[in-house]
């Protein structure tokens, strides 16, 4: 954790951390799913978010990356707060710095592999650069299938066009919701060495929930959410390690 709460807003909090979340409060009427959660997450780290069904997992992503509003509370993504920002400059911030992984891999079915990688940049009015596209599409093992619609393609390699999307725009975060839920063992490996990549190799920040203890353990660090509540966070985290705090909850 940070020293934000304690010496207020110092530049070495604002670079050091991604993101960071200061009493951030989620209500949908009467129904608190999220509340007063204070987190920091380093640059260069990976965290995987736990906890039951309804817990608070995605409601604690969409709030952390700016999809959805806090009801209170503060959300920096380094130095600027997403909290408060007005819609459309929020939708620009979103599309330049940061990169989201669904379950359902959202691809668009009606565009390539490659317009559906580039699209983000397509989105903000940016050419891409065919020599960026050319790495990113090998490093998800895609280089062979640019011009492949997604049904042609497997689940597993449908996430791995996904991630190479979320990634061609170099965001400084990437958040994924349950990314591996709908992945068999081995596709789930490659999409989570994906992502390690991008923390270890170019110091991006992954934010990933799962329900799984085995694609938490690529984790450097594990949140525990029980209703709306961080309880815990599990450091150097392995699967039996996971596996042992997840049956507490
Ligand atoms: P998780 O991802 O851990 O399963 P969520 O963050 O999706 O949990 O949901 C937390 C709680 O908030 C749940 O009780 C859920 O029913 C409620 N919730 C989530 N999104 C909405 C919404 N858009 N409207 C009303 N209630 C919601
Ligand atoms: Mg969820």
């Amino acid at each position: 954790m940070g020293t934000m709460t304690t010496m207020g807003t110092t530049t070495d909090t604002l670079t050091r951390h991604a993101v960071a979340l200061e009493k951030v409060t989620k209500r949908y009427g009467s129904m608190t799913a999220l509340r007063e959660a204070t987190w920091a997450f380093p640059r260069g780290s990976f965290t995987a978010i736990m906890g039951r069904s309804g817990s608070g997992k995605s409601t604690l992503l969409h709030c952390a990356s700016g999809l959805g509003r806090p009801t209170s509370g503060s959300v920096r993504l380094g130095e600027i707060e997403l909290g408060t920002m007005p819609e459309a400059r929020l939708t620009e911030v979103r599309r330049e710095r940061i990169g989201f992984v669904f379950q359902s891999y959202n691809l668009v079915p009606s565009l390539t592999v490659a317009q559906n990688i580039t699209l983000p940049l397509t989105l903000a009015g940016r050419r891409p650069e065919r020599s960026w596209l050319r790495e990113v599409s090998s490093r998800v093992g895609m280089s062979g299938r640019l011009h492949h619609m997604p049904a042609e393609l497997s689940g597993g390699q449908q996430q791995r066009v996904a991630v190479a999307r979320a990634l061609i725009t170099r965001p400084e975060v990437v958040f994924a919701d349950e990314p591996t839920a709908a992945l068999d063992p081995h596709a789930s490996s490659q999409v989570m060495a994906l992502l390690r990549e991008a923390v270890d190799t170019t110091g991006q920040t992954v934010v990933l929930v799962t329900h799984d203890p085995a694609v938490a353990a690529w984790a450097d660090s594990v949140l525990f959410l029980d209703r709306g509540d961080i309880e815990d966070e599990l450091t150097e985290p392995s699967t039996a390690k996971v596996l042992a705090r997840w049956e507490l909850l």
